[in-house]
Order: structure tokens, then sequence, then C-alpha cells
């Protein structure tokens, strides 16, 4: 971080989503809710029921938030940090005090936000006197919790996430994916964050909702910054500019239009195929996390969905999704993929991802826990069991393909396609229209189904590596920890030697093969993976043109000379340096494309 001028400011982090914006700044400091007295107001006799069952809402809804909140910290592993809350539920769970509410709501014929503030000023005043420092330093506690009910009462808990009123840029320590799923995509220009890295479900999920961000920022950008200052985000480079000059401001003015028509030259060349100067046609499809998502892809020129990440479904929403509503919503894919497969990945919760509405307990290592197919099996059998019924009925009306996440034995495979079976003979007794032949995948994301991908290939109908956990399970570092970042490397010799093992025994075994991670769509990677020979890459739906350039401009015998020089390396860097000379040798403009990770 370094000072220009008086006023600019610059900032530095990772570039998490590419893009420029220029706004105003919003920020979201931990406790947006206040302890304030809310204005004075009668009720009618008849209005008595409703306020009670407004408090008795905005309780349970606290006690979701706290709980919530809860595991989200202990999941963070500090343990007594999370202990906080136990107090905080005490307080929302308190029915002494929930009776005085009501009495007090009945006899003032005040509202429910009047009422509990009278009853919890009491308790702080009656707190405040105690001679014990410990008791009173409960009147804290009493007073967030006391916000928090208040917020809810009032309905002023989280308004920034999903609407605004103006257009701003987000600046935050954190951001979970819950938050940042809620965010108001036309009204959110770009957000910065102290936290996170790159693969962080946050960053993954602001590439999709084309929303230019960086993570992981250096500095107290967060207590440095005031609301409404103004503030240029670089999600290419990673840098935020704060209080620009008039100089600085012009030049990102200059780059964010160079932008525009950079992407506008790719959805020009979107019905070009992907094929290299050679012959050879690999597939381009898209992740995607909801259906808003489809219109990029389709503007890109994706050939399917590669990886339908379910577990958005269940995130930052009232409740869990119905088997009815999921066969609308994977049957809408089908009907707008117009015949391109669908491949729709399982629930994959856990790690950094939490449903309110699933029962998670918390763990000290959750990226090593119960996460994905192991929580479908032993935890939430039936909401696993309720997808699944809504994928073989979706999987009737056109190309729709299964795959399951964190695979690590052969048995959860074996296991799932027991149930699947199971659940087709329910379905048939049922009538209902569902698809017998049904293709059933996996991902390769820990190492133990890398090494055992020649057994896992004759049992399944398609491999889709994941290198975003197969990276962090490898070598050993949590994608989420910042402090762990500097060794995520995608050329590590064990990454290419493991990614290259697990496409020859797909091929071997003629099984479809494709990468789905991160890496994938990162075109200073595309010679290396289309040199091990995958038959497709999956990639957040915006670089999809970047990747198809740097395929038409590629020889696939070069790329396999590459790897084979690649795969001798010792280290990460001398392996990405072989993909970066041919880019460089192919033209000068790719290798740009590549470096600024488009
Ligand atoms: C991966 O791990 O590479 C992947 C695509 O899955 P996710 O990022 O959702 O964990
Ligand atoms: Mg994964």
């Amino acid at each position: 971080m370094s000072e220009l001028t008086a006023q600019e400011k610059i900032y530095h982090g990772i570039g998490a989503s590419p893009g420029i914006s220029i706004g105003k700044v919003l920020l979201i400091r931990q406790h947006s809710t206040s302890y304030v007295k809310p204005p004075d107001a009668a009720i009618a006799p008849d209005q008595i029921d409703s306020e009670l069952a407004r408090f008795e809402s905005a309780l349970e809804k606290t006690r979701t938030e706290l709980e919530s909140l809860q595991r989200r910290v202990q999941n963070k592993l500090q343990a007594r940090e999370a202990s906080i809350f136990d107090a905080h539920l005490l307080i929302v769970d308190d029915q002494m005090l929930l009776r005085e509410v009501e009495d007090t709501i009945r006899e003032q014929l005040t509202t429910a936000e009047c009422a509990f503030f009278r009853i919890m000023e009491r308790y702080v005043t009656a707190i405040s006197v105690m001679p014990d420092l410990y008791i009173k330093e409960r009147v804290a506690d009493i007073k967030d919790v006391a916000s928090r009910v208040l917020a809810n009462l009032q309905g002023t808990r989280r308004p920034v996430l999903d609407y605004l009123e103006e257009p701003r840029i987000i600046i935050a320590h954190d951001l979970t994916p819950s938050d940042t799923v809620l965010l108001d995509r036309q009204k959110v220009q770009a957000f910065a964050i102290e936290s996170g890295s790159n693969t962080s479900h946050t960053a993954i999920l602001a590439r999709s909702m084309q929303i230019p961000a960086v993570v992981n920022i250096i500095g107290n950008i967060v207590d440095e910054l005031e609301n409404g200052t103004e503030i240029i985000v670089d999600g290419f480079i990673g840098t935020v500019i704060a209080n620009p000059s008039e100089k600085t401001r012009t030049a990102y003015q200059l780059k964010a239009k160079e932008e525009g028509r950079f992407y506008i030259d790719l959805i020009r060349e979107s019905r070009l195929r992907p094929e290299t100067l050679d012959g050879f046609t690999i597939q381009l499809a898209s992740n995607i996390e909801s259906l808003t998502d489809i219109q990029t892809a389709k503007k890109f020129g994706t050939s399917g969905v590669g990886l339908f990440r379910t577990e958005y479904m269940y995130l930052g929403r009232d409740g869990l999704p119905s088997e009815e509503s999921q066969v609308e919503t994977f049957a809408t894919l089908i009907h707008e993929m117009n015949g391109e497969p669908v491949v729709v990945r399982t629930l994959d919760i856990g790690g950094d991802k939490y449903s309110e509405h699933l029962s998670i307990r918390a763990e000290a290592n959750p990226f090593l826990g119960l996460r994905a197919i192991r929580l479908c099996l032993h935890e939430c059998q039936e909401v696993f069991r309720t997808q699944l019924r809504s994928l073989l009925r979706a999987g009737a009306c056109g190309n729709l393909k299964i795959m399951l996440p964190m695979i690590s034995c052969i048995e959860e495979v074996i296991q799932v396609k027991e149930l699947i079976e199971e659940l087709k003979e329910e379905l048939f007794r049922e009538k209902l229209p569902f698809n017998r032949d049904i293709e059933v995948g996996i991902m390769i994301e820990t190492p133990a189904a890398a090494l055992l991908a020649e057994h896992l290939a004759k049992i399944v109908d398609f491999f889709s590596i994941g290198t975003n956990d197969l990276i962090q399970y490898t070598i050993a570092i949590d994608r989420d920890n910042d402090r762990v970042n500097y060794l995520y490397e995608p050329t590590h010799p064990a990454i290419l030697r493991l990614l290259k093992m697990v496409v020859d025994a797909a091929k071997r075994n003629r099984i479809w093969v494709s990468i789905c991670g991160q890496m994938a769509s990162n075109p200073q990677y595309v010679p290396l993976l289309l040199g091990m020979g995958v038959h497709e890459l999956s990639m957040v739906p915006m670089s999809l043109g970047a990747v198809r350039r740097i395929i038409r401009k590629l020889k696939m015998h070069e790329a396999e000379v590459a790897v084979e020089k690649a795969l001798n390396c010792s280290n990460a860097r001398d392996a990405l340096n072989i993909s970066l000379e041919l880019l460089k040798k192919i033209s000068p403009e790719v290798t740009d494309l590549a470096m600024h990770g488009l």
C-alpha cells in the first residue's frame, strides 16, 4: 500500500473477478445493527395478536442467525469466540423475557419493538449498577442481541445485500458465499474484501455474477474508508484505489472502455469452433450457479453446462427447495441449453458453504469433514433423495447428467448408484416419468480419487476434475486461508502428474473427461490442459471467449510436447513457464490475455 498524492491511496490484493469499476463505497461493518430506541407507537387491541406473532418470528429469525454465525465462527476454529453466541442464544430463548414482552404489548398497547426495548432497558439498567465487573460486561451481550431482534422486527437487517438504492462498491472484511449470492446484481458494481482467496466460493460467485472483485487486501481498508468515498476497483490486477486523482480516473475510464470493447470482440467470436490449428476440437462448457448465469453462457457460445453448483439452491433462501421446484429448475436449464449436455452436481454443502436449513454440525476442519457426498449419504439423506428424484425426473426432459462431488472411495459411488436404482423403482411405482439411463459421473477432486481413477473409471460414465479442491487437498492448503495462498500453484508437479494420470485412466476406459476447476478458465494453463488430452474445459462463462481464442491459435502437437516437458519439471514455476513460452510463440496478444487471467 502506498500514498501517491495527498488523497489517492492504492490498496493491493488479489484480482478475483475481472473488470474495472468506478463508484462510491458502501462499507459493511460486522455489526450494522444498533441498539437505538424505536419511536413510540400505540396499537389497537385487535393488533395484539399480530404484534405477538411478529415478535416471535423476529426471535426465531435472530435465533437462526445466531446459530448460523456460531457455526461459521466454530468452523473457523475460534471456539472461544463461538461460545459468545451461547450466551446470546440464552437471551433469545429466555421464556421470562418472552412473557414480559407479551404482557407489555397487551397491557401498554404498544408495538413489539417498543415493548421489547422497554424490557431490555430495564435489564440493562439493573445490570449496569452491579458491582461485579463480569456481570456488568454482559450489558454488551444484551445490547448486541437486542439490536439484532430490533433489526429483525424493523426489517432492517442486511438491507445492503439484497437491495441497494444506488449503485455502490462494497468494501467489507469478509463476504461469505451466502452473503455474496444475495448481492443485488444490478446495484453492486464491485466488491473488495480483506479476506479470501482466488478460489474461494465467494470469488467464484463474483466471476459468475460478473461483479469485479478484489480479495485478500493488504491494509485496513474497512477502517480507513468512509461511506461514499470515490473508489476504483481493478479486478484484473487486484488493486483498489481510493480518492483517485483526475489522471488516475481518466486512465481507468479508458481501461474500462477497452475492456468493454475486448469482451464485445470475444462475443463476436462466440460462434467460432474451439478447434486447434491442427484440427482437434475441444468442448467449452460453463460452470453456473443459477439460472441467471445462462444468458452470459449463451452469449459467450457455451457448449452446454459442465458444472451446475446446486448448493446455491439451498443458500440464502427461506427454506429447502421442493422436489417439484428442483424439477422445474433443471428442466428450464435443459430447455435453455437446447440439447447440449447439462451436468448437474449434487449438493456440495460443507467446507465454506452452509445452509441454515440443513443441520450441519460445526467441525474443526470443515474442508476435511462431512462435506458434499459424505453429508448427503449420512446426515442429509432425505434432502439427497429428494434431489436425486428431481434429477431423475428432469432427466426425462433431455440431456441431463448427474455428477457426484468429493468422491474419495469406490464405496461412495456404489452406494449412490444403488440409491439411484432404488429411486428409479420408486418413481416407476409412482408412474412418474424419469430417465432410466441417466449418466452418472464423478468429480475427481481428492488425491484419493485421482489415484483410484483406473478403478473409478470402470463404474462411472464420466469424470470432471475439480482442480480447486484437488490442489487444496494435494498440496494441503486450505483454499480459503489467505496465509497459505502463496502455495496455491496449479502447475505444481504433483498436480500435473495427477491430472495426467486421471486423463489417461479416463481415456483407457473410454469415458469422457472434463476439467471444471478454476484452472480451466485461466488462459495461462490452457496449453497444458489441452496437451493432457481432456475432452472438455468447463469454466465461468466470462472466460469462454479468451479460452476459445487461445485454443484456435494452438496446435495440439505443440501442446502435447509442452506437457511432456512440464511433467519433467521439479517445480511449479518452470512448468508454468513452459506453458507461457508456448503462448508467447503463438501471439503476444494471447500472452497478454493469459497474464491478466481474463
Ligand atoms: C473444484 O473443486 O475444482 C470445483 C469445481 O468445485 P468447487 O469449486 O465448487 O469446490
Ligand atoms: Mg470442489
